[in-house]
């Protein structure tokens, strides 16, 4: 396979690959937070999608360590009805 004649269907799409890739810094790295706190629920909810589901860490931007921190909190505050499994109201 010659790769040198290799061209993209459509160059728009390479530039916007590019452009939209921004370098994503975990919140939680940032402001050197090591615990989350289940019971603050202004900060999990600002990680979860308005039905309640917990929003991916390709969308995020956290870094794994914090993301499953983050992953423990929510599901504590679930089940201490802090957050909510799945809100109703949209569907
Ligand atoms: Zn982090």
């Amino acid at each position: 396979m010659n790769m040198r004649n290799y061209k993209p269907r459509e160059k728009k799409t390479v530039t916007d690959f590019t452009t939209k890739r921004r370098k994503k810094i975990c919140r939680f790295c940032e402001n050197n937070i090591d615990y989350i706190d289940y019971k603050d629920e202004r900060l999990l909810r600002r990680f979860v999608t308005e039905r309640g589901k917990i929003v991916p860490r390709r969308i995020s931007g956290n870094c794994a360590i914090h993301q499953r921190k983050l992953t423990k909190a929510i599901k504590r505050g679930r089940h201490l009805a802090i957050m909510a499994f799945e809100s109703e109201s949209f569907r």
